[in-house]
């Protein structure tokens, strides 16, 4: 494919914007955005913040008057000479361990969620990944990042008169996404390939980089492969098993290949979550073709691996049936010189209907360094898997707990960036991992910060009411509909968001349990209070979906007066006004179901008050006066106890401190009673729940472990070894901001804020 659009004549003085749209570096960066914004304020809506979109369909004379505009040309100077430093200049990693640059960290995962115009996620599993790639560039660690190229990406949501969910499928615009096809020397693509049942399938790579970070994608959407093998990259999570285990197969073993393909050779092999535990086969059938005997290659592998578990939820963790396994791998077993018994026994769990194949049971076999992501999912962990460790009591399982955090550049709203850069100091966001530095929140005026919250609700109202007009115009719906989206909101009351999976354990529904007494919270004249809420189902999820459903009801009740709102189809873009431009953010899982959970941090480093059930992070967070614990720090064997319970302590605590603190505003005007514990909030919280301070974690705790144990053995693979790979072998060419290979771009847009 080539470049289409590099053919519109961009003036040489603005040849480096498609670097710029080429690496989405520029979805972190408020400046890099605005360079794009201020070509064409109108386009850029238009193509829904997608800079490649925009420098393909930009008039020539928007890029003349730019070039007139001496504020335009010291703007572009600076942000490239920004990209350049980000991507070129010194790291921390090579200041800091300058022994280790050279060895890459494999980082594999199903989802990535790095910007809402490349919809590869689901929800929290994938935000994570994109958080953590796009700190590994900041960091400068070596990581290369390895998922698959989904052809539909996730379903969007519409919500129907009735409150009943619709998932419309779209399909990727390639030519709108900064994506370069992998070539070998001999400029014809790279491609790997699976065997699955018997068959061949093949894979070519595409490259999409997030900074420094290369994140390869795997797709199978050739001519060369079967009608059904081709769209077996098209969906994330593919919904029957058959295709789920080819999906992973692809991801797990493909993706193995990929790299050796590339000439990638890890020291450290980061499996985000089991689906793609299958690289551990592939890894394990290398070494014993370079020789060594199975038990050797696990240890070699098992040194090198390193496995995060994302929840307690047990449907949660991938199995398949022996018959499947038997059937997908058909023969594999073989090269690992096991018999198929045995093949199946590496990652064997018992069930009450019988053997399966469990993926993280592969993975926790397999990985000496395994971790969950909060202090209590790590207990919760523990004994979830002890039966794998019998000889040790739960609390010696040996998997530890990292706790997830956020990229900040990412979260952060443009106002608070430079609200912390005047009183955090220039230098902030290098340190964002340093409490010391957040002592200086305390500084700030509080008039300031209460003029920036101010104006991030308004974005938000007028986010939402833009969005219903578009709907209203677009789509005929009723007008019911619009009310329910929002339209009737008041920028200026009390404002609570709830947004995540419409999954029953995180119990939307415990705020409209009392559905009277939540309509006195909602309607009082003096002190209203008014809610958001966003979130999809997963699609076969019925009882989530008829929860979303009941719920809706109660939003289109007039009696509510319009002051719930359903905000349609939760995605990144959404996420970024919710947790900017709300007042209180509210998190009601069942606990301990919530493994971690990272959309409160995100508010937290905005502002934003938590109000949650003591489950996850915000049970680590927590400190008595950053926020607020619904409920107590305990367990329930009833679940209907516990609802009511939670539910008891959610009203009690809206009608008795987060309203009245709320609107409790002195002469001036302002709640300074609230802004104090908001300050408190941000000192608390953002310098521990940030991916700065987890990526370090990651790094010593798992990651030079095992580059240690790589380093002993070696990471070279002999030639012979490399079994799939089609094309010649690639030298590993670091994709400077220069390389100019990419074939089609894209991206889309961070509203600023
Ligand atoms: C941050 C984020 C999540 C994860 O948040 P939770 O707290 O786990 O619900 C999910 N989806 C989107 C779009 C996000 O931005």
């Amino acid at each position: 494919m080539e470049l289409r659009w590099k053919e519109a004549a961009i003036p040489k003085r603005f040849a480096r914007l498609i670097d710029l749209a080429g690496n989405l570096w520029w979805t972190w960066q408020p400046d890099a955005q605005r360079l794009f914004e201020r070509l064409d304020p109108v386009l850029w809506e238009e193509v829904r913040h997608n800079p490649v979109a925009l420098l393909r369909r930009i008039e020539r004379a928007r890029l003349n008057a730019a070039a007139q505009s001496p504020g335009y040309l010291e703007l572009y100077d600076r942000v490239l000479a920004e990209f350049d430093r980000a991507l070129t200049g010194e790291t921390w990693f090579e200041r800091a361990f300058p022994a280790h640059t050279g060895i890459p960290i494999a980082y594999f995962s199903t989802e990535f969620g790095i910007h809402e115009a490349f919809p590869a996620y689901a929800g929290g599993l994938g935000v994570l990944a994109g958080d953590s790639l796009k700190e590994a560039s900041d960091l400068g660690l070596p990581m290369v990042g390895v998922g698959l190229l989904y052809q539909h990406g996730y379903f969007n949501q519409r919500i129907t008169e009735d409150g009943w969910q619709e998932a419309l499928y779209e399909d990727l615009d390639l030519e709108n996404l900064p994506l370069s096809l992998m070539t070998g020397p001999d400029g014809q693509p790279l491609q790997v390939e699976v065997a699955i049942a018997g068959s061949p399938v093949r894979a070519r790579i595409w490259r999409l980089q997030i900074g420094r970070i290369p994140l390869y994608l795997l797709d199978t959407q050739l001519p060369e492969n079967a009608p059904a093998d081709r769209e077996l990259s098209a969906q994330l999570y593919a919904g029957d098993p058959e295709r789920r285990i080819a999906q992973e197969m692809i991801l797990g073993i493909g993706g193995v290949r990929a790299l050796r393909a590339l000439g990638v050779h890890p020291g450290v092999w980061h499996l985000n979550e089991g689906h793609s535990a299958f690289s551990i086969l592939e890894r394990l059938r290398e070494h014993i073709a370079e020789g060594l005997s199975f038990e050797e290659a696990a240890a070699r592998v098992r040194e090198t691996t390193v496995f995060t578990t994302h929840t307690p939820v047990p449907a949660g963790h991938d199995r398949f049936s022996f018959t499947l396994i038997e059937r997908a791998f058909a023969g594999y077993w073989e090269q690992l010189r096991l018999s198929f018994q045995e093949f199946c026994e590496l990652g064997r769990q018992d069930e009450p209907w019988g053997p399966t194949f469990n993926m993280t049971v592969l993975a926790l076999r397999f990985s000496d360094h395994r971790n969950a992501v909060s202090e209590l999912h790590g207990r919760v962990t523990r004994r979830m898997w002890a039966h794998l460790w019998p000889d040790r009591p739960a609390e010696q399982v040996p998997i530890r707990h990292i706790t997830n955090g956020v990229h900040v550049g990412t979260w952060l709203a443009r106002r608070m960036r430079a609200l912390y850069q005047r009183y955090l100091g220039p230098d902030w966001m290098e340190r964002v991992d340093d409490p010391a530095l957040w002592e200086r929140v305390l500084e700030i005026p509080d008039e300031e910060l209460w003029t920036i919250r101010r104006h991030l609700k308004r974005k938000l109202v007028a986010f939402m009411r833009e969005r219903a007009r578009r709907r209203w115009q677009r789509n005929h719906v009723s007008p019911i509909q619009i009310v329910a989206s929002g339209v009737l909101l008041d920028p200026y009351a009390l404002t609570i968001g709830f947004a995540r999976r419409f999954a029953l354990y995180k119990r939307a529904y415990l705020l409209f349990r009392d559905p009277d007494r939540l309509r006195r919270l909602v309607n009082d004249p003096q002190r209203p209070v008014q809610i958001i809420l966003a979130g999809k189902a997963h699609p076969a999820d019925e009882p989530a979906k008829r929860m979303m459903q009941e719920i809706y009801r109660l939003i289109k009740d007039p009696a509510f007066g319009g002051r719930i709102a359903f905000l349609e189809d939760y995605d990144i873009e959404v996420a970024r006004y919710l947790v900017q431009g709300v007042d209180v953010w509210l998190n009601t899982p069942r606990r301990p179901l919530e493994a971690s959970g990272t959309s409160g941090q995100k508010a937290a480093l905005n502002g934003v008050l938590n109000l949650s059930v003591l489950d996850g992070w915000w049970r680590e967070g927590y400190n008595g006066a950053n926020g607020w614990a619904i409920g107590e720090d305990r367990d329930y064997e009833d679940p209907n106890v516990q609802d009511a319970a939670d539910a008891a302590s959610l009203y009690e605590l809206l009608e008795n401190v987060v309203v009245p603190l709320y609107y409790d505003v002195e002469a001036d005007g302002i709640p300074h009673r609230w802004l104090r514990m908001v300050k408190e909030s941000i000192r608390s919280l953002a310098p521990f729940f940030n991916t700065r301070r987890m990526m370090k974690e990651y790094l010593h705790e798992m990651y030079f472990p095992a580059l240690e144990a790589a380093r002993r053995t070696a990471v070279a693979i002999p030639e012979p070894v490399r079994q799939g790979v089609r094309g010649h072998h690639l030298a590993e060419q670091p994709a400077g901001p220069r390389s100019a290979e990419h074939d089609t771009i894209a991206g889309g847009g961070e509203h600023g804020v």
